[in-house]
């Protein structure tokens, strides 16, 4: 029985910053990873998926210089499988910085099984643990139709090297967005469809609208209220929709529902129990119903992105006790960017709207298409959300993310702020002085 101040289940971005934190404060610490360093985010979400939107914004800049007076002579071949073999050398290059991370943690490759007493078995390793870290996160959530097995997960559309003429992406969430803004850019018919009335569920309805009419400006075809009923072997997606049977003709089909958590074997014999929605079940600490044995990232299923499990990593290792408004972003063309609070998410909260198209530095790009939405308390005027829509709508939010944990009124984002001229971030002082005016 090896001996470790903590046991770190997963290499994903919550496991590997968990165990290098831990690390560096002196603590000895072992982390087992079954499969690749780096987990879903580093080897098959969020860095190929933005390589491949970063292949297609260079595309659509080429497809745009005309209206800059820029001539391409000749044609502009895009080589889709090239831009995926670039993102196979990005995720290389970062799963080495993962690995220099994780220089003073004993790595052990093999599948992590919990077991009564603190311990965890990996191959013929028995490893007792002061603490344990779950962070074995989560995997595509399967879709109980006909012909399920005709249709692709997120995890294998991204080993595609190449894009066939015509895509049927099932569901219209983050990641099926994503996939269809690029495939899109590459010139494909792409067709989304959604079970809900509007794209994007989670996100303030008017921005989900507004993103859906400029994807599809650019060629992304939307179904709503689609509920699909089988796929068959021909590619062909029959769906219901407004009380009628229709059907999408496709060369492939891409299936992005939801995820579902990665669960480790041993569970119950360690004491660790799971929530209604089949995730672990953790208190604000993130510590599950085992005293010492925490669950973070993805399989605790509070806020399934990346950088919410490397915060909460910094709540289980004791860096903060809190951390502030989480912001998401989906790198579509353009971007679709939230944090905070919704105007629907509870009574007296009213709305600031700023469109791209009155500020100068948009104009100037030629990116004047999206809207910017800074939400409000009418009671006190403080800041409490931010969507938006539009190019660099992401790095946006930064700044309303920082207003969002320090409280700022709209008076201070207004009055007090000074923004660089021309940028986009005056939109956000736009949105705050038009809201005292
Ligand atoms: P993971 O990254 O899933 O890592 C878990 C690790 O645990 C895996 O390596 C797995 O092999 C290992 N493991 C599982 N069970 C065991 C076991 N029993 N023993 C040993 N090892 C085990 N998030 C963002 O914030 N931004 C994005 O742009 C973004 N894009 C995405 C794009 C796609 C296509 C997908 C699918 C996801 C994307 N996400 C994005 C979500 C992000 O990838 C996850 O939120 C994040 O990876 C969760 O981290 P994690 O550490 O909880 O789990
Ligand atoms: P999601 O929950 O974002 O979207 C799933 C969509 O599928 C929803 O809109 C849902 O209404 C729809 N849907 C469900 N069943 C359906 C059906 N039978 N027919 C048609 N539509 C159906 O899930 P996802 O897109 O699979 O992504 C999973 C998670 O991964 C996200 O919640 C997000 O946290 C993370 N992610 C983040 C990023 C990012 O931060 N940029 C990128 C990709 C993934």
């Amino acid at each position: 029985m090896q001996q470790y101040g903590l046991i770190v289940i997963g290499g994903g971005p919550g496991g590997y910053e968990a165990a290098a934190i831990a690390a560096s404060q002196g603590v000895k610490v072992a982390l087992i990873e079954k499969d690749l360093l780096g987990g879903t985010c580093l080897n098959r979400g969020c860095v190929p998926t933005k390589c491949l939107c970063a292949a297609a914004e260079r595309l659509h800049a080429i497809q745009s210089a005309a209206g800059f007076g820029i001539t391409v002579d000749g044609s502009v071949i895009a080589d889709y499988g090239a831009a995926v073999s670039r993102a196979v050398g990005v995720i290389d290059t970062l799963r080495t910085d993962v690995e220099a991370l994780l220089k003073d943690v004993d790595i052990f490759h093999g599948e992590a099984r919990l077991s009564s007493g603190h311990t965890v078995v990996v191959g013929a390793n028995f490893l007792k643990g002061r603490q344990i870290i779950i962070a074995t996160g989560s995997k595509p959530a399967p879709l109980p139709i006909d012909g399920a097995e005709y249709t692709l997960t997120s995890d294998e559309f991204l080993m595609c090297r190449e894009l066939p003429g015509r895509v049927a992406v099932i569901g219209g969430g983050v990641i099926g967005l994503e996939f269809a803004s690029v495939i899109a850019a590459y010139g494909r018919e792409v067709t989304v469809l959604e079970f809900c009335p509007e794209i994007l569920p989670g996100i303030d309805a008017e921005i989900a609208k507004r993103l859906r009419t400029y994807l599809s400006r650019r060629g992304v075809k939307f179904v709503l209220n689609a509920r699909v009923t089988a796929v068959s072997e021909s590619r062909t997606v029959t769906y219901e929709a407004k009380g009628k049977t229709a059907a999408v003709e496709s060369d492939l089909v891409i299936c992005a529902v939801g995820r579902r958590p990665v669960l480790p074997e041993g569970l119950a014999e360690a004491g660790v129990t799971l929530n209604e929605r089949g995730f672990i079940s953790v208190d604000d600490r993130y510590e599950t119903a085992s005293p010492g044995i925490f669950a973070i990232g993805d399989v605790n299923g509070r806020c399934m992105l990346a950088h919410a499990a490397t915060a909460q990593t910094r709540v289980v290792t004791g860096q903060t006790a809190v951390f502030g408004a989480v912001p998401s972003v989906v790198f579509t063309l353009p971007e679709c960017a939230s944090v905070g609070m919704k105007t629907a998410d509870a009574e007296g909260l009213k709305a600031s709207k700023i469109p791209y198209s009155a500020n100068a530095k948009a104009q100037a790009s030629g990116d004047d298409a999206g809207m910017l939405k800074l939400v409000y308390r009418e009671s006190d005027l403080t800041v409490v959300g931010c969507q938006a829509v539009g190019a660099h709508a992401g790095d946006l939010i930064a700044e309303a993310t920082i207003a969002i944990d320090s409280a700022y009124t709209l008076r201070r984002l207004a009055l007090d702020t000074v923004s660089a001229h021309p940028g986009l971030s005056e939109l956000l002082q736009a949105a705050a002085a038009a809201a005292l005016s």
